[in-house]
């Protein structure tokens, strides 16, 4: 299996590793290391991108993935690569593109805060985060009346990444904490004894396996753009400039 640097430290953008597998796919090649720093797609956000560095050549990565046998660097395949089972190689990822993806998915989390913060029968449900085509769907556990505008909820997003921001950490709790915090949610997460959160300062934290920014200040720009309603659910659709 790969152990996932991007957990620990979502501004690492290089890792040496020790390839321990590959798999050929028509074109394409799945190389397998012991580590990656590269971020799967998963989990509503897109994977990272760059390239591996073997003997000296760099090889760019078109797709990560995770398999059951571990997080799978897709790359056209080379003759070369065939012989490189067991050999070393140097992972970099494209940061800017991490960046982006990192921000727009803790965006996600911000929003689903403020909005479950201004309407407790508001639980978030699932996010969204690909750059152009952000949403977060939350559910309705009653139905209420109460309508929650864009203007009031840009309002507090502005308060919390320009005026006053809040630092974010990943911390890991044990599943029945995760239980009494969120217990909507601890249904679709892995049930594994501790469990990885993401911690906004301030707000509960929600279970999350994805790469996130340290501070709500990175966030320059977020706004919410619209709010739908579709039966106990509501979706809410932001965006942030690129920075
Ligand atoms: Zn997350």
């Amino acid at each position: 299996m790969t152990t996932p640097m991007y957990l620990s430290d979502t501004y690492q953008k290089e890792n040496t590793a020790t390839i321990i597998k590959m798999v050929e796919m028509d074109d394409s090649l799945a190389i397998y290391c012991d580590s990656s720093v590269f971020y799967p797609q998963g989990g509503g956000q897109p994977c990272d991108l760059g390239s591996l560095i073997i003997n000296g050549i760099a090889y760019p990565v078109h797709h990560v993935e995770t398999t059951e046998d571990g997080i799978a660097h897709v790359l056209e395949s080379h003759p070369s690569l065939l012989e490189c089972n067991g050999m070393q190689c140097k992972q970099k990822i494209d940061m800017q593109r991490r960046l982006v993806n990192a921000k727009s998915h803790t965006a996600g989390h911000l929003i689903s805060h403020i909005i479950e913060k201004m309407n407790s029968n508001l639980s978030p449900a699932k996010g969204h985060h690909y750059p152009g085509d952000s949403y977060i769907e939350l559910i309705e556990s009653e139905r209420t009346n109460d309508l929650l505008s864009t203007a009031q909820i840009n309002e507090q997003v502005n308060k919390l990444v320009t005026q006053a921001p809040r630092p974010i950490q990943s911390i890991e709790l044990d599943l029945a904490e995760v239980q009494s915090l969120r217990p909507l949610l601890s249904h679709f997460i892995p049930q594994s004894t501790r469990v990885r959160m993401i911690a906004i300062d301030g707000f509960t934290p929600v279970p999350c396996g994805g790469t996130h920014v340290a501070s709500t200040s990175e966030l320059e720009g977020l706004q919410v753009t619209r709010i739908k309603r579709k039966k106990d659910r509501i979706k809410v659709s932001y965006s942030i400039h690129r920075g």
